[in-house]
């Protein structure tokens, strides 16, 4: 079993990162809007941008957390559906990752 300590701080070091910046995000979202309507405009474009990245941080947020429960679980770097082991040129790409290349849908 390799030794995958490293790569778990930093996963974890990113997924603190992330939670925080989800947590302004979402501080955000709840600021009471301006009762101005051109402003009211803004403000609810605004808003779906902020929802869409939101969506895509807590997409992030569950992969990374899946990496660590693999990495505990010393099942990190084999691929969840063949079972073979996920190439080091691909982890080091996508940290990750959960499926080899072949078993990852393009
Ligand atoms: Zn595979």
């Amino acid at each position: 079993m390799s030794n995958h300590s490293a790569l778990g701080t930093e996963l974890q070091g990113r997924l603190d990162r992330l939670l925080r910046r989800v947590g302004r995000i979402e501080g955000d979202l709840r600021s009471p809007h301006d009762r101005d309507w051109p402003e009211r405009a803004n403000e609810l474009q605004n808003d779906e941008v902020l929802e869409g990245l939101d969506e895509m941080t807590l997409g992030e947020v569950r992969h990374i957390r899946d990496a660590l429960r693999r990495i505990e679980n010393g099942n990190y770097g084999v691929c969840a559906s063949c079972g073979q082991p996920i190439g080091t040129a691909r982890l080091a790409a996508v940290p990750t990752a959960i499926t080899c290349v072949r078993c990852t849908p393009q």
